[in-house]
């Protein structure tokens, strides 16, 4: 995935996340990152996705919310500090940027993902 493309798919998984914890944390995440500063940790609110997603993953501020896709979101940032992030679980190609930015959590590629429906659907069907 080329930079801007990358850009853009962090700036999907940052909105994500905002419409994420205002659903099961009942905050913003404006409201976070205003948390973290009154602890004087660095960033502001025009921070860049990677500062912000840098900052959420040293502060550990999402180990203790436990709703699925919180859980879901903060393995995308372990993924992207480790460097896999975008990368199919199942067939190891790279995710397209296209298909990330509709699923910013994914762990898998369009056609692994619609393989996988095909073979959940009951036989027959
Ligand atoms: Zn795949």
């Amino acid at each position: 995935m080329k930079g801007k493309e990358l850009q853009r798919v962090k700036a999907a998984l940052l909105s994500e996340l905002d419409v994420s914890l205002q659903k099961y944390c009942h905050q913003r995440l404006k409201d976070v990152v205003n948390d973290l500063r009154l602890r004087h940790i660095n960033v502001k609110p025009d921070s860049s996705p990677d500062e912000v997603f840098s900052v959420f993953l040293q502060s550990g501020v999402l180990k203790t919310m436990t709703a699925a896709p919180i859980v879901r979101m903060r393995e995308s940032l372990e993924r992207i500090r480790m460097g896999t992030f975008g990368l199919c679980a199942l067939c190891g190609r790279e995710i397209s940027a296209k298909y990330l930015i509709q699923n910013p959590t994914t762990t898998r590629c369009a056609s692994c993902d619609r393989e996988s429906q095909r073979l959940m659907r009951p036989a027959g069907s």
